[in-house]
């Protein structure tokens, strides 16, 4: 285990409880169980030694039919996308109206265009390298084609009512949207298709990331930080983030539910310590996935000479680390102790990267 990290010496036995591949029968009960409880038939998830896991048909399908619907285990709007369109923090349809959406649009990029000559444009994306002279180039020629000198200039005030409502787009009733729900914790960043888009998001993750009022102001200020080091060096760390407050949020129901049995039972024994196999149940969907630490996994960038491999791993390993000790200050909860650990962010960020996320 890892020198550069306490909790993966102290949590060794539990670390490598929840990273030890689940053997072929649980693979197969766990997706077995997914797909009754999706209420699918005809399709199965195999697992080959060689090639991985795969989904099979064993029936035919009618064209156009709905084979399965199945919610994402965890998911994020990427940054720049955000700028294009405003959508469902949850499900990610399409929320407000028409006028709206281009109304925003129009916005962002007079926004973007009026500040854009630092040209931030595809940073977020990079790892922590430097940037060669054709990533420069190519950051430039975006900058310019998002300018906004050879545009027409819209008539004043037009952005505004497309934006508030007051301007109606021919035929917008044709397609209109959810409005937009915004988060009940005040963060004003999450916005909702629904009311049951924004619980499910609040009870499966959101409720340990919000920036809103509702949150406590040392974890507030804790989570901005972890954010903005996220939007400065690379946004899969909000996506890890969200794995990890999901198993949190699992474990604590599992628990509630587990605490009320044995009261049943009368044979209560409330602690406060990790009850690992709590947590190997709440962690089941992430360790479900392929998974290798990060840094070992993460391709070579083509502006990084192979006599540099050894110092670029450790540069990424090293800014994963920065990253989840500013998570830990916003979110940290003992009896999940393992989850914060090195090698747990390691796996959770390189399942990323091997499923191509
Ligand atoms: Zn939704
Ligand atoms: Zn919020």
């Amino acid at each position: 285990m890892d020198s550069i990290c306490p909790i993966g010496l102290q949590c060794a036995t539990e670390i490598s409880a929840l990273l030890s591949p689940p053997s072929p029968l649980q693979v197969q009960k766990y997706y077995h169980d997914l797909l009754t409880a999706r209420g699918c038939s005809g399709i199965k998830v195999k697992q080959d030694g060689n090639f991985g896991k795969g989904l099979y048909a064993d029936m035919d399908f009618k064209e156009g039919e709905l084979v399965l619907k199945d919610p994402m285990l965890v998911g994020a709007q990427h940054p720049l996308n955000k700028i294009d369109c405003l959508v469902c923090s949850f499900c990610f349809c399409f929320i407000g109206s028409i006028e709206l959406q281009i109304g925003r649009r129009l916005y962002m990029q007079q926004l973007r265009a009026n500040e854009s000559h630092g040209c931030e444009v595809g940073s977020s994306s990079k790892h922590c390298h430097e940037m060669d002279s054709s990533d420069e180039e190519e950051s430039t020629q975006q900058c310019t084609s998002g300018s906004s000198k050879t545009k027409v200039p819209l008539p004043e005030g037009i952005v505004e009512s497309l934006m508030n409502g007051q301007l109606v787009l021919p035929f917008s009733e044709k397609f209109s949207l959810p409005p937009a729900v915004p988060c009940p914790g005040g963060c004003g960043e999450a916005y909702y298709c629904s009311m049951s888009c924004a619980e499910a998001d609040w009870g499966s993750s959101h409720s340990l990331l919000c920036t809103g009022e509702s949150s406590d102001s040392a974890r507030r200020e804790a989570l901005l930080k972890f954010i903005k080091h996220a939007n400065e060096t690379n946004d899969i760390f909000l996506l890890a983030a969200k794995a990890i407050s999901s198993t949190m949020l699992m474990y604590r129901k599992l628990k509630a539910v587990s605490l009320e049995e044995q009261m049943k039972h009368n044979t209560s024994c409330v602690s406060n310590h990790c009850n690992l196999s709590i947590l190997l149940e709440a962690w089941k969907p992430i360790s479900m996935g392929h998974k290798r630490r990060w840094w070992d996994c993460i391709a070579l960038p083509d502006d990084v000479d192979s006599s540099d491999e050894a110092s670029f791993r450790l540069q990424i390993k090293m800014l994963a680390f920065e990253s989840l000790q500013l998570l830990k200050t916003a979110i940290f909860d003992k009896e999940c102790e393992p989850l914060f650990s090195l090698e747990i962010y390691g796996n959770i960020i390189g399942m990323f990267e091997l499923n191509n996320l």
